[in-house]
């Protein structure tokens, strides 16, 4: 036993950085809460009540022999365009680091904000003046998350290990994908939908079942655990009350258990995923979602097994994703509606956002695909809401390997369907991808996900 262990020591050894070229982890924390009278989802009527928990960024800074390597999430709903971009670039300054390794991920909770400074340009030419976000507010928290990441980094600690465990989520995940009885398909369970009696009895659909969590560990102590599950974040919205929902509440209760460690949730792709079946939007049912995902978060610790870390690559690829096909999408149709004054505000804002991503894809710019790969571990951030699928793709990509897809990046594109969903004629007003987006989203899956010779 002891002879067959040595030579594996010794190679563990051999492969750990050298001393003053080790990875080290700084983890950090702000609060991002709108104020009242503030719009939640970009375009939902009743805007911010009252604050029933704050909303938070939480990240982590890996620093190491390469350039350091950034990871921030949200209780934000969506960070589109020129705002995702502002974000990462702030970020890569104050870390000292580019863009291109930072990746930057909203919960996607819907008592929450959408912020688009290109789409907000556009309503303040119109008089709609931070009726999609305030850019003060907004200014106020880059300020506030890049200072936190700076004075993170002073008390950056080794890392030795990374842990990997993972658990099934009982009873919360549902497909919004319905085969009715009479074999009729619909698309319309939606994350409320546990109170209608045939969307509750319907199976769970297309989900991934399994949350996952990558810690990170200095010998044996543990650093950071980052969870991730696939499902929209939502029990009830839209009803003025500021929170970060049930998945917040199960962070909060794990972090409180370890208070040393800190605990960052991301939602997987899950475009197409929601609490629909087992939800009926009461507000009993928040708190109930929320154990549900805290008995996985504990399981999936419980469960984890440490590996060292050796080594990370970032692999990465430019996505082009094609906009929405309809005629409501072109330019002219969406130029009409924001500066028509008898159309409802909520339709000029649409129609705002609309243009700025069309304006940032007539410029040529794409949509970062970064993959964080550790050897037995990936992290692969994709864009808006990618559906479950997409996931699922990921994985069967490395088999053998751990990976952890998280989405909601770039959220301009809204649902990305996958193709059996474009098939069905997905059809919802927050897509803004046209039918060849699967093709893309194939392309650059493989790109991240499979090792090249170019890896280090
Ligand atoms: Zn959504």
């Amino acid at each position: 036993m002891t002879r067959r262990l040595l030579p594996i020591l010794l190679l563990v050894a051999i492969c750990r950085p050298a001393p003053g070229d080790e990875y080290r982890l700084a983890t950090f924390s702000a609060d991002v809460t709108i104020p009242l009278g503030h719009r939640c989802m970009g375009i939902l009527p009743t805007k911010a009540q009252r604050i029933e928990s704050p909303l938070e960024a939480r990240g982590f800074v890996l620093l190491g022999p390469g350039k350091p390597i950034v990871l921030l999430a949200f209780d934000w709903c969506e960070i589109r365009n020129d705002s995702y971009d502002e974000w990462r670039r702030a970020c890569a300054k104050a870390a000292g680091t580019d863009a291109e390794r930072v990746l930057v991920s909203s919960l996607h909770q819907h008592d929450a904000p959408v912020v688009d400074s290109g789409a907000q340009k556009l309503l303040d030419a119109v008089g709609l003046q931070t009726e999609l976000f305030d850019p003060a507010f907004h200014d106020e928290c880059v300020r506030r998350v890049t200072a936190a990441l700076t004075e993170s980094l002073e008390q950056a600690r080794p890392v030795t290990h990374l842990g990997l465990g993972q658990a099934r989520v009982q009873k919360v995940a549902s497909n919004r994908r319905v085969e009715l009885p009479d074999g009729r398909v619909n698309y319309s369970r939606g994350s409320n939908s546990g109170g209608n009696a045939a969307f509750a009895a319907a199976d769970d659909g297309l989900i991934d079942p399994n949350l996952k969590t990558i810690s990170f560990w200095n010998g044996d102590e543990p650093l950071l655990a980052l969870h991730a599950y696939a499902t929209h974040p939502m029990s009830y919205y839209g009803r003025g009350g500021v929170s970060w929902d049930f998945v917040g509440i199960a962070r909060d209760r794990r972090q409180r258990d370890q208070l040393d460690v800190l605990q960052i949730y991301v939602s997987g792709c899950s475009g197409d995923v929601t609490a629909g079946k087992y939800n009926d939007g009461s507000p009993a049912m928040r708190p109930l979602l929320a154990d549900r995902l805290y008995q996985a978060m504990t399981k999936a610790w419980e469960q984890t097994e440490r590996v060292p870390l050796e080594r990370i690559t970032v692999r990465r690829t430019e996505l082009d994703l094609p906009f929405h096909e309809g005629d409501e999408f072109r330019r002219e149709a969406m130029e009409k509606v924001l500066h028509n004054e008898e159309v409802d505000v909520r339709q000029r804002i649409l129609a705002a956002m609309g243009l700025a991503s069309l304006d940032r894809i007539e410029q040529g710019r794409g949509i970062d695909v970064p993959c964080v790969d550790f050897g037995p571990a990936q992290i692969l951030l994709l864009p808006g809401e990618s559906f479950v699928g997409y996931q699922l793709d990921a994985q069967k990509l490395r088999p053998d390997s751990f990976v952890m897809t998280i989405g909601y990046g770039e959220c301009w594109p809204g649902y990305i369907p996958t193709q059996a969903a474009f098939d069905e004629h997905f059809g919802h007003s927050w897509r803004w991808v046209g039918p060849d987006a699967p093709k893309a989203m194939r392309t650059a899956l493989e790109q991240v996900l499979l090792p090249t010779a170019n890896d280090q």
